[in-house]
């Protein structure tokens, strides 16, 4: 007890540094805090595949231990696994990469996001940043010294950005562009026309464009299209991609950056003095998911495509408009007929009829009016949770 008044006295916020005090807590990480306490709530809440990673990436893992795999690695992550990425991104989106230079094995696509800004901001520069977006990237922005400028993809583009909207937001002084298409929370995809706008307008205005493909497999019309891979655009491009969401193993954390080398060198130097190496264990598995794992990921797109179509459904028919999303396993349903704003939409169904959904500000504004739903659950969960909204619609309609 003593103790603790101590503390309490001695104030240890104060050591914290200002630019992270001011950084909002996730707002979705407290809404699911209340998720949880509901054991019967359905959750379409969830960011990342309901999937368990396939059997033989597992088993990978499992041999990797049994071989006494337990060491550091490279700093750029095992030559093996560098080899499969350079063989992979070629095969799937036509990218060609140097395994022995020009790429960086890293923790997730979340650490590759941060070391990617952390080599290239000065304290002060301008980043701009599309949204609504994954909820890191303007945090990250804050936490690299950079100044976060919002780049405002519009519903009725399909949730892609235009070039008025990036010369609307750009400002002297901006060095970089991060994009995610396939889009987190939207499901939006850019087509090759809109993929080449905005190569121009990143060529015409000198940028640096940080491409979070981390969605490229779940692209349900086509094949996807990497902006990396457009002419001008592979000297100014960091790709980011990884194994989470594709091959179901976010708990592997795995991800990668392909760019030129002196980028992934000055990437490389920040991971080497932060985190030195991406566990092995999960490189090695890795490698197994990037080499022999496709067919498991055309089983889970079977899946996602079937659920889509669904819910998507569902969402019009109860009367929430939903634009079929082209990629993810999010859709992004208008909710204003409901005469209710997001946030409160959210917490009403959860109180109510025991869903969970999170509101589209959550991710920027741009959100606003818009709820994200998650299809990553089975497909009962879905049926059973359309009919709950569809329940509560008819509530809000009659009263
Ligand atoms: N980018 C986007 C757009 C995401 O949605 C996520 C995960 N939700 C990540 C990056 C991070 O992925 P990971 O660190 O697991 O590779």
């Amino acid at each position: 007890m003593k103790m603790d008044s101590h503390s309490q006295s001695l104030k240890p916020e104060r050591f914290v540094a200002d630019h992270v005090r001011s950084l909002p807590r996730s707002g979705i990480r407290d809404f699911f805090g209340l998720v949880a306490k509901m054991p019967e709530a359905i959750s379409l809440g969830i960011g990342e595949p309901d999937f368990i990673t396939p059997w033989r990436i597992r088993e990978a893992a499992i041999f990797a231990l049994e071989r006494g795999k337990t060491s550091y690695t490279d700093n750029l992550g095992l030559i093996q696994l560098r080899r499969a990425i350079s063989q992979y991104v070629d095969n799937e989106f036509s990218l060609s990469y140097h395994p022995e230079n020009e790429i960086l094995t890293t923790v997730g696509v979340s650490e590759a996001l941060d070391l990617a800004l952390r080599a290239i901001v000065n304290p002060g520069d301008k980043i701009l940043y599309h949204q609504p977006c994954y909820v890191s990237y303007q945090p990250s922005i804050t936490l690299a010294h950079g100044k976060a400028i919002g780049v405002q993809a519009s519903a009725a583009n399909g949730f892609t950005i235009d070039t008025e909207a990036l010369e609307s937001a750009w400002e002297p002084g901006c060095k970089a562009l991060i994009l995610n298409f396939p889009t987190n929370p939207t499901g939006a995809v850019a087509d090759l026309e809109c993929l080449r706008n905005i190569a121009h307008f990143a060529i015409s205005k000198d940028l640096l464009v940080v491409s979070d493909e981390i969605y490229a497999e779940l692209t349900y019309e086509g094949d996807h299209a990497s902006l990396a891979g457009l002419p001008g655009m592979r000297d100014r491009t960091i790709f980011l991609h990884g194994v989470s969401k594709a091959f179901a193993m976010t708990g592997f954390r795995i991800g990668y950056a392909c760019a030129p080398a002196a980028i992934i060198e000055a990437m490389m130097k920040v991971h080497q003095y932060g985190i030195m190496c991406a566990p092995i264990v999960s490189q090695e598995a890795a490698i197994e998911a990037l080499r022999h794992g496709r067919s498991s990921v055309v089983e889970m797109m079977a899946q996602y495509r079937r659920r889509r179509d669904y819910l998507a459904r569902r969402f019009s028919e109860i009367g929430l408009p939903c634009v079929v999303p082209e990629g993810t396993f999010y859709a992004f349903p208008d909710i204003r007929p409901s005469g209710l704003d997001e946030v409160s939409f959210c917490h009403r169904l959860l109180e109510e009829e025991k869903v969970a959904m999170v509101p589209g500000t959550a991710f920027g504004p741009g959100g606003e009016g818009h709820v994200r739903a998650s299809f990553s659950t089975s497909f009962e969960n879905l049926i059973e949770a359309a009919s709950r909204i569809d329940r509560f619609m008819d509530r809000l309609n009659d009263g």
